[in-house]
């Protein structure tokens, strides 16, 4: 094994973002341990607050476990049919309708996966030929760079800059080339909170549209937003139901990421090419949970109401204590995260910042930079997770402000 980058870090911990092992696949070279696990390592040895990774500290409500519970009662669990239980496949397009007035057949445009992850790595792997373009926005979740490698695909990033995070439709349209073949766009977006306005949509539509591009969404967060920002999937835009693949998952919506069950919807000729794929990866997962995330989507809107809210307070909390810390924060309009600039508190580069953290305040983040192609663009960002109790992220904050004291 070649360590290509070893940083040392509290307590003696080494973390090795990047290790290359030469009896490794060159696809899954440069890819490495990924940064939530590394922060969720780090934050148990050093007994820190974690903030790092996006997990809330309260699971989702008790019916939804109920139904899965009743469901392991009553022997639900076999293999579940590959494409899905008929009732999560009814329920994710009753839900797409009720939503946003999306119709998806249930037998045909629908396929169950294994979180929003397998959803994402079964469609790229399914749509992209070695030497094929993926449009990604950067900072991006990082199972697409590692899925659109093991594809052996080319990726494209188009970088989002603070304080707002906005897409540049100009500099979107110069990432497309003659090889580019899909476009993976994520909203609500990780890790920058940022929610996609109309006129972002519209401008990535119209150049979907004109170099005929396919589209994949990944929507996780859809529920999660704030201030009256909605969420819009991008397969409601003229000309873009048919070109788009639209992924989300039960994890986020029902504070149960553990369960790993997500969906894909789509034309039928796409969702049968992501099932292909699928199918030699898990063939299927989560019987019993998959019907409890069923009757999670079809809770009445006063559910979905209460969460955004309840989140939304968390963010402004999470948020006021970063600012008394002397961060600089770019407030999200939806997701469990905010990101700060932590040259107001004296760091330059967020990696050594977060290492450092446990030590110096016993809290755990993440930084931004693991996310980007052009590194520099992110350097000095840093993720904090809200997604946790009044009383972990206060005393997160008062940790931060004593820690941090004296940096700005
Ligand atoms: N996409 C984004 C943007 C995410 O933040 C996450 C993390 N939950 C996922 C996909 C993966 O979702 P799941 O846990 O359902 O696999
Ligand atoms: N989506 C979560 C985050 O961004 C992490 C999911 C994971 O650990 N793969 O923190």
């Amino acid at each position: 094994m070649v360590p290509l980058r070893v940083l040392t870090g509290p307590a003696g911990a080494v973390i090795v973002p990047h290790m290359v092992d030469t009896s490794t696949s060159t696809r899954l070279q440069g890819i490495g341990t990924t940064i939530f696990a590394e922060m969720s390592a780090l934050a148990a040895r050093t007994g820190s607050i974690n903030l790092g990774q996006g997990f809330p500290d309260q699971d989702g409500p008790a019916e939804i476990r109920q139904v899965a519970m009743n469901a392991i009662r009553d022997g639900r669990n076999q293999y579940a049919p590959s494409f899905g239980v008929p009732e999560l496949k009814a329920a994710v397009a009753e839900h797409q309708k009720r939503f946003y007035d999306l119709d998806f057949d249930p037998d045909a445009e629908v396929v169950v996966t294994t979180g929003a992850t397998e959803a994402l790595a079964a469609t790229i792997l399914a749509l992209v030929e070695p030497g094929d373009e993926v449009v990604v926005l950067e900072p991006y979740f990082d199972s697409y760079p590692a899925a659109i490698g093991l594809a052996g695909g080319v990726r494209r990033a188009v970088t989002l800059r603070p304080p707002h995070f906005r897409v540049d439709p100009d500099e979107l349209r110069a990432a497309v080339t003659a090889r580019t073949r899909l476009l993976l766009i994520n909203s609500p977006h990780n890790p920058t909170g940022a929610v996609l306005t109309d006129a972002e949509l519209r401008a990535i539509s119209e150049i979907a549209v004109e170099h005929d591009l396919l589209v994949v969404t990944d929507e996780v967060y859809e529920h999660l937003t704030f201030d009256g920002v909605t969420h819009r999937p991008l397969a409601t835009y003229p000309g873009m139901r048919d070109r788009t693949v639209t992924i989300s998952s039960g994890g986020k919506t029902f504070s149960l990421t553990g369960w790993k069950v997500g969906w894909a919807c789509a034309r039928p000729e796409l969702v049968r090419a992501i099932y292909l794929a699928k199918q030699f990866m898990t063939f299927t997962s989560g019987a019993p949970l998959q019907p409890a995330i069923a009757h999670g989507l079809r809770l009445p809107d006063a559910f979905f109401a209460d969460l955004a809210a309840g989140l939304q307070a968390k963010r402004d909390r999470l948020c006021e204590g970063l600012r008394a810390a002397g961060l600089e924060v770019f407030e999200p309009e939806g997701t469990y995260f905010v990101t700060t600039d932590i040259r107001s508190v004296g760091g330059d580069d967020g990696l050594e910042f977060c290492l450092r953290l446990p030590e110096r305040c016993g809290v755990v983040a993440v930084p931004n930079q693991v996310f980007y192609d052009h590194v520099e663009a992110g350097r000095h960002l840093v993720r904090w997770a809200f997604c946790k109790t009044d009383e972990v992220i206060d005393e997160a904050v008062a940790r931060l402000r004593i820690g941090l004291a004296g940096n700005a």
